[in-house]
């Protein structure tokens, strides 16, 4: 045995070899410093055998928790029988079986004539898609993001995101997206959108008529803001009666995490264009969605192709998510009460520590504790529960919010456990 490897298997959580061949961009691994190993619902365990309880979800990812039995069991059974794994984009079983559980439980309860592309596996494969078709359809170049917004990190898509970390490495110009303030960015009396509004019909704003805006109802990356019902609605009506395209990424907020399959779904709008990725495959296998209305659907045949755009094995345990979670609303019943759970008791944490003047906002299982007074407040504390046994991120451009993103399958139990994580990792920290 080489020395090398005596010295990795001394301890089955060093990191060393992380930190002598990874590239410097590694990034969560720095965060949550050990080796995981294996997981089961929203415990983690590492190669030494630690337990950590898990309140990210893979970055929300992990809707359903981790190794969710239902999925494993289909997928142990589709490898076993000799399932297609790849297939580019040709017609499946597993593909044909997704299509159709999704055409019946999500599109048709909610009357979405929308059809569906299926993209490259990541989530920036979707936007790419959905900024493409958006421009091709209308022959218009510029999109409207919002302050705040993540959309991705591949250019078309880091163009739309808005934060001056991720900007700072794209190393060409970052063209055709003209940004504009989300609802809220101006505080509560403001309703951004008079000035999208006066822009679009001002000959002189300098704001060419758009191809699409693209936006999140809830900005997950950007510091968990919530866009209120009314604000979509109002920008839904000022799109549609300019013929400006209307995207939804729904690929954090999506599939259930706010209290519905879409988060948009509750100001009753219906966008032209939905990007779903993330959760959609529920195991965590990779895959990403773009819905299309049909007249938005413009494509030539292969315009927009891509190698891997048939992860086969995600359409097997997306189709079983489907069927076990959304055929009756017992499942967002149960996230409800979760989510007013894990509000509730935000609302306490902030109660407890007026100084601190901590505000909370979200929506559903998707709530973040907003620590403006100190900006390293949350990331401080995010590092102190790790160590207590729990996996915490932080979001916003400051990381000064701390983000609360369980599986939505977290039990009552696990979810007051991890929050009594936070309480003591706040008051260590605070104590200094
Ligand atoms: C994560 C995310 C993306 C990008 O997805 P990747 O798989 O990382 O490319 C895009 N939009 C939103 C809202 C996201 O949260």
């Amino acid at each position: 045995m080489s020395s090398e490897t005596a010295a990795a298997t001394a301890s089955a959580t060093s990191l060393d070899v992380f930190n002598r061949r990874e590239s410097e961009v590694r990034g969560y691994v720095r965060a949550f410093p050990t080796v995981f190993d294996r997981a089961t619902g929203s415990t983690l365990v590492d190669a030494d055998g630690r337990e950590y309880l898990d309140f990210f979800a893979g970055a929300g990812v992990l809707n359903y928790g981790h190794n969710n039995p239902a999925f494993t069991a289909a997928l142990v059974e589709y490898l076993e029988r000799g399932g297609i794994i790849h297939g580019l984009d040709m017609a499946t079983s597993a593909k044909k079986a997704f299509i159709e559980a999704f055409e019946r439980f999500i599109l048709e309860p909610r009357g979405l004539a929308h059809k569906l592309q299926f993209t490259g596996p990541t989530g920036a494969n979707a936007v790419e898609a959905a900024l493409k078709i958006a421009r091709t359809a209308t022959g218009r170049a510029t999109v409207v993001a919002f302050t705040n917004a993540f959309h991705g990190l591949s250019l078309g898509s880091l163009a739309a995101t808005g934060n001056s970390h991720y900007r700072g490495a794209a190393g060409v110009g970052l063209d055709d997206v003209a940004r504009l303030p989300y609802d809220g960015y101006l505080g509560p009396d403001v309703d951004t959108l008079d000035l999208f509004e006066k822009m679009l019909d001002d000959a002189g704003s300098g704001l060419d008529l758009p191809a699409a805006v693209i936006v999140e109802a809830v900005q997950g990356e950007g510091g968990i803001n919530v866009a209120s019902a009314s604000w979509l609605q109002r920008l839904r009506r000022i799109t549609e009666e300019r013929g400006i395209l209307l995207i939804l990424d729904e690929i954090q907020a999506g599939v259930g995490r706010t209290g519905a399959f879409f988060a948009f779904e509750e100001s009753g709008i219906v966008p032209d264009l939905v990007t779903v990725s993330k959760s959609i495959s529920g195991s965590g296998l990779p895959m990403s969605l773009l819905l299309l209305r049909p007249e938005v659907d413009v494509w030539k045949p292969g315009q927009h192709t891509g190698t891997f755009r048939g992860n086969n094995l995600a359409f097997v345990s997306a189709r079983v998510a489907l069927e076990t979670y959304w055929a009756d609303d017992a499942f967002m019943r149960q996230v409800a009460a979760k989510s007013a759970l894990l509000r509730g008791e935000l609302e306490q944490i902030a109660a407890e520590h007026p100084e601190q003047g901590f505000t909370v906002r979200g929506r559903g299982l998707f709530q973040g504790l907003v620590c403006d007074g100190d900006r390293t407040l949350a990331s401080r504390v995010s590092k102190e529960a790790f160590t207590r046994g729990l996996v915490i991120e932080t979001s916003g451009a400051f990381d000064e919010v701390l983000k609360f993103l369980p599986a939505l399958t977290i039990t009552d139990d696990e979810l007051r456990r991890g929050l009594a994580i936070v309480r003591e990792s706040l008051a260590a920290v605070l104590a200094g």
